[in-house]
């Protein structure tokens, strides 16, 4: 059995545990320069507030609804995020962090009430950490998905799904009957991977619920659509048969990770890691056309092997310009480690997040031409003078004719000290603080 963790509003519910007049209100987290929202909570989706809408389309909300608005702080997220990780690896053997709120749990060989261990879990995260979650549970990860949809969806929307199924859901305990009124009372376009488009080719066929869905004939499936169609459907009827790398990818951020098959103690084996996982979210980040904000590096031991000693090495580097470029995505990835590092610790697994994504156009008009050869972290500052979107381009095409990794980035030399302006970064005027992660923005509590 699989289960699938997901925190309720991630990033406006860190904003909310460090200042509770941030709570029961609308609120959004802005992104790329201030410009659009990347996050709301659940009071801003109710005022129609849209994802990625223009914030100068909403922002009048905020003198007669009071809206309330802060830039996004990724630093702070990643930080609350690989704490909310480390909690939930300690109720199953292994864990797979799909994306900066999500993670799945693999149960396999765990005794016991599934539903009385996620909502222990559930609770141990929020009192712990300070963030909602909802679990779904199931034997394969997209009906793990899809009871993770049904959990959060009994819980904001009464009356969509039984109420008892609000926060734990595990559809793998349901009798065929009830999993069928589940199945009927869910959209196939919620199904995890499947797209709008898809959505549409299925409707027009007549498939509209899961129910329809599960029903229909696989081959023909496969036939006229696709084999990763196929999949899905053989995965809600039961047969686990997605594999790290078809699984959907998540759409606010990039997120490569494994759990590695033995422990790994060598900072140079976290490096060769991490700099291949850099490299692929590089790769994804420009086949997608967008750039990256800040690059999040993290690797820990595994809290399930109670006898190990315990670390959770994760950070979080913004970058002075936001990038698509390997060389230097993959250059502060191994800088990061190499910073992080400690030794006499069994590592058991490392993953890199490429976070505050944009539109590669987004926010570098005017200022191109000008800074278009400086890049860099704020606090790992390159002294590279060339703009390597031709080099970029040139790899990707190499790997996509000769395969994967053909050619890769060898080395990555970083200058480091000194200290870089960052007065035309982007702009972030309503950042909270990085509560967690810098001594002088800690919380401060007045007696
Ligand atoms: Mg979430």
């Amino acid at each position: 059995m699989l289960a699938l963790v997901d925190a309720n509003n991630m990033y406006c519910a860190c904003e909310r545990v460090f200042d509770p007049r941030l709570r029961n209100r609308p609120l959004v987290v802005l992104s790329a320069n201030d410009g659009a929202v990347v996050a709301r909570s659940e009071e801003a989706k109710a005022l129609g507030v849209q994802m990625a809408q223009p914030w100068f389309q909403v922002r009048h909300l905020e003198k007669t609804k009071g809206l309330l608005a802060v830039s996004a702080n990724f630093e702070l997220y990643t930080d609350m995020s690989s704490r909310m990780m480390a909690v939930e690896a300690r109720f199953a053997p292994r864990q797979e962090i799909y994306s900066i709120d999500e993670s799945f749990l693999d149960f396999e060989g765990v005794r016991g009430d599934l539903v009385a261990i996620g909502q222990d879990l559930r609770e141990t995260v929020l009192r712990e950490v300070g963030l909602a979650t909802c679990v779904g549970l199931g034997p394969t990860k997209t009906l793990a998905k899809l009871a993770n949809h049904v959990a959060k969806s009994a819980e904001r929307k009464p009356g969509s799904y039984p109420a008892h199924l609000a926060r734990v859901c595990n559809v793998g305990e349901m009798s065929r009957g009830d999993l069928e009124l589940i199945f009927s009372a869910t959209e196939v376009g919620e199904v995890w991977g499947i797209g709008k488009r898809t959505t549409a080719k299925l409707n027009d066929a007549g498939v509209r619920t899961v129910l329809d869905f599960v029903r229909a004939d696989a081959a023909a499936i496969r036939k006229s659509l696709s084999v990763v169609v196929e999949k899905t459907l053989l995965e809600l009827r039961g047969t686990a048969c997605l594999s790290i790398d078809d699984s959907p990818a998540p759409n606010k951020q990039i997120l490569v990770s494994r759990s590695f098959g033995k422990s790994i103690t060598s900072a140079d084996e976290i490096v060769e890691a991490v700099s291949e996982f850099a490299s692929r979210a590089a790769e994804k980040l420009r086949n997608q056309g967008s750039v990256a904000g800040a690059i999040s590096v993290f690797f820990s031991t595994s809290p399930f092997r109670k006898n190990d000693r315990q670390h959770e090495a994760n950070a979080t580097f913004p970058l002075i310009r936001p990038s698509a470029d390997s060389t230097l995505l993959v250059g502060t990835a191994m800088e990061g480690v190499r910073r992080l590092y400690r030794s006499g610790f069994n590592y058991a697994k490392a993953g890199v997040m490429l976070v505050d994504l944009q539109e590669a156009d987004a926010g570098q008009q005017g200022e191109l031409d000008l800074f278009s050869s400086v890049s860099g972290t704020a606090e790992m500052p390159r002294s590279t003078g060339r703009d390597r979107s031709k080099l970029m381009d040139a790899m990707d095409t190499l790997n996509q004719r000769f395969g994967r990794d053909s050619v890769r980035i060898g080395s990555a030399t970083l200058v480091s000290g000194g200290s870089e302006t960052r007065s035309w970064a982007a702009k972030r005027e309503r950042r909270t603080p990085r509560y967690t992660t810098r001594w002088d923005e800690m919380p401060m509590v007045l007696a």
